[in-house]
């Protein structure tokens, strides 16, 4: 049975991001069906924006907007390892993402082992697990030493390396926040090379690093 891990967790007393009242900004609607992690003030400055686009023709989603707030929660959350900001993210999506991906594996985007064990939890896995899918930890991280002799080109197509390991046949790529994509580009071209089914989920999507795209100029790719 599918176990929704942020169903489980205690709603808290007070709004996780301003500490205020968290029933404050919210509808009784809201306040009797939902399970609230921030007040209604806060809230509404998390912009759902639901945009689907290709990264190297890869069908991707993503949910929010890459706005101030959103940029300054990612911030407390991942640089000043706020763990307990988790399920603020996709609180709203967990089901969405279970139903719409029901048989596709997580993969999320790797971290530096270094980054990972500065923040003593691993910000993607926390983010989706309440998703109920399984994870493949199949990517990792190229550190400097592994990169050294490489161009910045090189080094912003060769950031991943693939596991030896056996991976799955539907993968759904994850990460927080699609901005140059070139993270995205580098894990997709590593596992286009295995065959792989592919789709991709990012929680929100920074407009400002997409000028140039198509899919500003008004074409949904
Ligand atoms: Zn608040």
């Amino acid at each position: 049975m599918l176990v929704f891990k942020n169903v489980k967790k205690p709603m808290p007393i007070r709004c996780l991001w301003c500490n205020g009242t968290l029933e404050d900004g919210h509808d009784l609607w809201d306040i009797f069906t939902r399970k609230l992690w921030i007040c209604g003030k806060c809230e509404a400055n998390l912009i759902v924006q639901h945009r689907h686009f290709k990264i190297d023709g890869v069908r991707a989603e993503s949910l929010y907007l890459y706005n101030d707030f959103f940029r300054s929660l990612l911030i407390q959350y991942k640089e000043c390892c706020d763990e307990a900001l988790y399920p603020i993210f996709l609180a709203r999506y967990h089901r969405y993402i279970h139903h719409r991906y029901h048989d596709y594996v997580l993969v999320p985007m790797p971290s530096s082992i270094a980054k990972k064990q500065e923040r003593g939890f691993d910000h993607l896995h926390l983010m989706f697990e309440a998703c109920g899918l399984p994870f493949c930890d199949c990517l990792y991280k190229l550190d400097n030493i592994q990169q050294k002799g490489l161009s910045a080109k090189q080094r912003k197509h060769l950031q991943l390396g693939l596991k030896d390991m056996k991976i799955p046949r539907k993968l759904l790529l994850v990460d927080d926040v699609c901005s140059t994509k070139a993270t995205l580009k580098a894990a997709v071209q590593l596992l286009a090379n295995q065959d792989r089914c592919l789709r991709i989920v990012v929680v929100a999507y920074n407009p400002s690093k997409h000028k140039k795209s198509l899919f500003d100029k008004g074409i949904d790719l």
